[in-house]
This record gives structure tokens, sequence and C-alpha cells, in this order.
């Protein structure tokens, strides 16, 4: 069994990065800048925004944080997103999700201009990403694509199954993994599919991405498969000064044994999903030098 390290091949894109943001400086461009929507307090979000702003550091990108509190009018949002589509000196931006409920998150989405939408959520970027046109792709999907393939992972004719059918991971990742890039058989389950856990067994890469903790146990994987756990649920824990620690989909200690490959929780599929929007950040930079 290999594991997939997902913390130390985030590092070691992120040095990548950063060679290439110091490259574009020697050449007199600035720096990549990406800017974050942050609407209310909470705390889940707050935390993943705090580290994108750290990785955008780390790598020598400009990055700028806008809040507005969780009863912000709907028109104030979108006001703002229209005057980051026209601005200039930024690259990307995100809308940090979920909204508050009286927020319409699709029009908010729907509002960012494709290019500067980093996310990849647009459906211009993910209906490019569809038919396999240069796009900005959701970072979890692209962030496990990146994994399979530093670590050589075969994937051509072999079944995948992706457990889950959300629009930021479960579908994009079954359309990326059917590419002629991955040449995958997938199979798309979710929560109405009938005999899971005998196509989980039928998976030579089973890909769980459904937020149930310990979900996946070891008489539902291959002998040999290729797990990859996308699940992070935050579950009490008495060990840890915050509180809390973040379970996986699938319970490694029984699963591992049978795999040729596996990703942790936590240092897996998270690592590469925050290195993913670096990269489409740089991506957005690059072609706005283009242009
Ligand atoms: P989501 O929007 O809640 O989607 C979950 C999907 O799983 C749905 O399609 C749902 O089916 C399916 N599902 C739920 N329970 C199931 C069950 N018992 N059997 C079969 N299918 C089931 O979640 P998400 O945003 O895709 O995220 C999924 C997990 O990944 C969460 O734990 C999330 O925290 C984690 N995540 C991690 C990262 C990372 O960077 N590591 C990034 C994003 C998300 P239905 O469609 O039928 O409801």
């Amino acid at each position: 069994m290999q594991l997939i390290d997902g913390k130390d091949t985030a590092k070691a894109i992120k040095l990548e990065i950063k060679a290439e943001v110091e490259s574009l400086l020697r050449e007199g461009n600035r720096a990549p800048h990406l800017a974050a929507i942050l609407v209310g307090h909470d705390g889940g979000s707050e935390t993943y925004v705090a580290y994108k702003i750290k990785d955008c550091e780390e790598v020598g990108f400009r990055s700028s944080l806008v809040r507005f509190e969780d009863d912000v009018d709907e028109e104030v949002l979108l006001g703002k997103i229209r005057e980051l589509n026209q601005d200039e000196e930024l690259d990307g931006f995100i809308v940090q999700l979920p909204l508050p409920d009286h927020i319409n998150e699709q029009k908010v989405i729907e509002t960012i201009n494709p290019k500067k939408d980093v996310d990849g959520f647009h459906p211009v970027n993910v209906g490019k990403t569809v038919i396999g046109l240069p796009s900005f792709v959701s970072a979890t999907p692209s962030g496990i694509v990146e994994l399979l393939r530093r670590y050589n992972v075969e994937t051509s004719g072999l079944h995948c199954v992706v457990v889950g059918r959300s629009n930021i991971v479960g579908r994009p990742m079954s359309i990326l993994m059917s590419q002629k890039s991955m040449n995958a058989t997938v199979t798309v389950a979710h929560s109405r599919t009938k005999n899971l856990e005998e196509l989980c067994a039928s998976a030579d890469i089973l890909i769980a991405a459904l937020g149930a903790p310990g979900f996946i146990k070891a008489h539902m994987v291959k002998q040999g498969a290729v797990v990859i756990d996308v699940g992070t649920t935050r579950v009490p824990s008495t060990e840890t000064k915050s509180g809390f620690r973040l379970r996986g989909d699938v319970v490694f200690d029984e699963v591992a044994p049978k795999c040729s490959f596996i990703t942790p929780v936590p240092g897996g599929v998270g690592p590469m999903t925050r290195v993913s929007l670096l990269s489409n950040t740089l991506l957005a930079a690059k072609d706005n030098i283009d242009s």
C-alpha cells in the first residue's frame, strides 16, 4: 500500500508556483492577485478563507478580503461582484460558500466573470470542463487529478466509482475521470444508488465524496484498489485543542491494507484543494498578461 501524501505534494506545487511568481515579477509583471468575499462569521468559512490568504502569502500572491455581515442585501453583494469583475488589478476571486439562505447562491455564481471564476463554479467553466476545453476546474477534483498524475496512478480502462454527485466535487470529478486524459470508465453513485456496497467493491478506483464519516469499510473495497477519501467532517474530539478533528468517509485503518494507493484524512485531498485555487489564480494572471 502506498500512501498518497497530499500535504507533501501540495508543498512541492507551492514551491513551483512561487518560482513562477518570481519569474513573472522579474519580467516586470505584478504579482497574481486573488480576492475572497466572505459573508457572515461562520467558523468553518472563516478558517477556509484564512487558509486561502495564508496560501497566497506563501507563494507571493497579493490577496484581498472583502467582508459582509450575514444580513447583507443580495443586490449589494452582486454589486460588489460586478465591481470586482471590472477590477483590472485583480486576476480572480471567490465567494466563500455557503451563503446565508436569503441569498441566491446560483445567482451569485453566475454574476462572477467566468475569466475570474477561479473556483470554477460558473456554468461557462463547468460547460467547458465537460467538453474538455481549457477552463477553471473546481479545486477539489482538479487537485485529485493532480495527485493521481503525480503518483503515476494508472487510470486508463479502469472502473472508477465516484460516491457523491455534488456540483463542486462528485460531478466534476466524474467528468474529469472520464476524459481522454484519464480514460477511466466512471460510475457516479449517490444516496439513491442501489447495491452501493457491491458497486464500491467493484471499483478499481473508489472516490468517496459523501460527507459521511467512516462510511466506506473494508468489505466495500476491492483488493488492490485506489481509494481517494474526499470526506472531511468535523467530529468532536477530546484529543485536540479545538475540540474537534476531521474524519474522512473511509475507515482508514481497515481499508488501507487492501489498497494499492490511499489518501489519508487529514493530509490527503484537503491540501490539494487549497493548492488548486492557487494554480487557477496563476492561470488567470497569466491569461491577463497574454491578453
Ligand atoms: P454534498 O453537497 O453534501 O454532497 C454529498 C453527496 O454524497 C450527494 O451527492 C449525496 O447524494 C451523496 N451521499 C450522501 N450520503 C450518501 C450515502 N449514504 N450513500 C450514497 N451517497 C450519499 O457534499 P460535497 O460538498 O460534495 O462534499 C462531500 C464531502 O467532501 C464532505 O465531507 C465535504 O466536507 C468534503 N469536501 C472536502 C474537500 C477537501 O478539500 N478535502 C472539499 C470539498 C468537500 P444525493 O445527491 O442523492 O443527496
